[in-house]
């Protein structure tokens, strides 16, 4: 038997990371299996499935590189199949015919439950039963001839011949009338998988209150897909041992649901950026430098008159504080020299008492320098230093903020070696100025 297994979101908007998990671990157990990963894109809401939204999903999953192996199936082409299906049932007495609310507007389809308790054995939970008392009739088809929801999802999942359902489990209730539903059209139900969902760190679901909650979100602040990818894998399935970075191939070698997690997993930022910062060093240079260009141009902050390297010269700089590309955003006094103040930095690093004389002093000594080489900036400040009984820290702080305007940043040092001599004068100068040093 060949592995199949099918991604089937509702595009209702935004895609959450909680469906593109279950989309994720779908094609890890495909992959896994030499299967076959399908789409179907359930977008009978015909209010809510607007294009935007189909596009969302489309968007999503091509970001994420999950590629998947027949054209998609739009279910709001399927309708006659799903009617078909419930002839038949009406047929073999599985369903019947109700006049709802007594108004002559028409009848529903209503499917008839077995009538005995309903058991299935899930991939992660385990087995799982619900009592025959707890579970009533449904209907099927709506009064205005429409399949419902259950219906149309069995009959898709049948004839696409899905081997394994992979869903979260917010879906176990449904899975008992759909286990109903295969029998009484004849067929085998599928295994089923239903994934725990992503929390936060109140254990409540995981929103958009909670911050970036959709896929979309974590590609404009700059994540990359590999990291993300990664990240939702290995958010409630562990490969064993304490391998966390690994490529798609490899997680879809070692996938399976017995290291599934059952319960909720918690969505950890800090992780996801530290995971996202490794992605990005071990990016080709010029892959890097495209992706933060683009962010610099978005911002504004783009000068197409700056040096060929400069760039590269400004992320070695700044090295591991890039985990995102938009954090090079925050570097923005490396490509403008109308960059702000911050008024914390300032109050502190600059207008305390005998900083701008430092600053002063410095700026005498760096002028009379040849080798501006980061080297040599830091002996020359080491030495003024210990000239005049302080620390490093007391010169390095007002530099630090008269030339980029904040007290946070990498290494002063490879700073000043990447501005040059000429620009640190400058900013040197005019920030004397504006702070009142004569
Ligand atoms: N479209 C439904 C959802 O997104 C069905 C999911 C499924 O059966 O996998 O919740």
């Amino acid at each position: 038997m060949t592995v199949r297994t099918r991604f089937a979101p509702s595009p209702t908007g935004q895609v959450h990371i909680g469906n593109i998990r279950a989309a994720i671990y779908n094609w890890l157990f495909a992959r896994h299996a030499g299967g076959q990963f399908l789409l179907r894109i359930e977008d009978t809401d015909r209010e809510r499935s607007t294009p935007a939204a189909v596009q969302a999903v489309l968007d999503a999953m091509a970001w994420l590189g999950l590629n998947y192996d027949e054209a998609p199936v739009y279910q709001s082409t399927q309708t006659a199949a799903h009617l078909a299906a419930a002839e038949q049932l009406l047929k073999t007495g599985h369903a019947y015919k109700e006049d709802k609310g007594g108004t002559g507007k028409g009848e529903c389809v209503i499917f008839r439950m077995p009538g005995t308790d309903m058991s299935f054995r899930d991939e992660i939970k385990g087995d799982l039963v619900k009592k025959a008392a707890d579970m009533k009739d449904f209907v099927i088809v709506r009064s205005d001839g429409t399949p419902v929801f259950h219906l149309a999802n069995v009959v898709d999942d049948l004839h696409m011949n899905i081997t394994h359902i992979i869903r979260g489990d917010d879906h176990v209730e449904n899975t008992y009338r759909h286990v109903a539903l295969f029998r009484a059209l004849g067929a085998t139900p599928p295994k089923y998988a239903h994934l725990p969902m992503i929390v936060n760190a109140q254990g409540k679901p995981y929103s958009k209150r909670d911050g970036a909650a959709y896929v979309g979100d974590f590609r404009a602040k700059g994540y990359l897909g590999e990291a993300l990818f990664n990240y939702l894998a290995l958010l409630g399935w562990s490969p064993g041992g304490d391998r966390e970075l690994m490529s798609r191939d490899e997680m879809a070698r070692l996938f399976t649901f017995d290291r599934v997690q059952s319960s909720a997993a918690q969505f950890d930022l800090v992780k996801l950026l530290w995971m996202n910062g490794e992605y990005m060093r071990a990016l080709p240079r010029e892959q890097r430098e495209a992706a933060c260009r683009a962010v610099l141009q978005e911002r504004g902050l783009w000068n197409d008159a700056l040096p060929a390297g400069y760039l590269g010269r400004v992320l070695d700089a700044m090295a591991e504080r890039i985990k995102l590309f938009t954090d090079i955003a925050d570097a923005g006094y490396f490509f403008t020299e109308d960059f702000a103040f911050d008024e914390k930095s300032v109050q502190k690093r600059l207008l305390k008492p005998g900083a701008l004389e430092l600053l002063a002093a410095t700026r005498t000594v760096y002028a009379g320098m040849a080798d501006f080489s980061a080297a040599a900036t830091e002996a020359a400040l080491r030495e003024l230093a210990t000239a005049r009984g302080l620390g490093m820290g007391d010169l390095v702080h007002p530099v630090r903020v008269a030339i980029s305007g904040t007290a946070v940043g990498p290494s002063l040092f490879h700073m000043l070696e990447v501005f040059g001599k000429d620009r640190v004068l400058r900013r040197m100068d005019k920030t004397l100025e504006k702070f009142g040093h004569r």
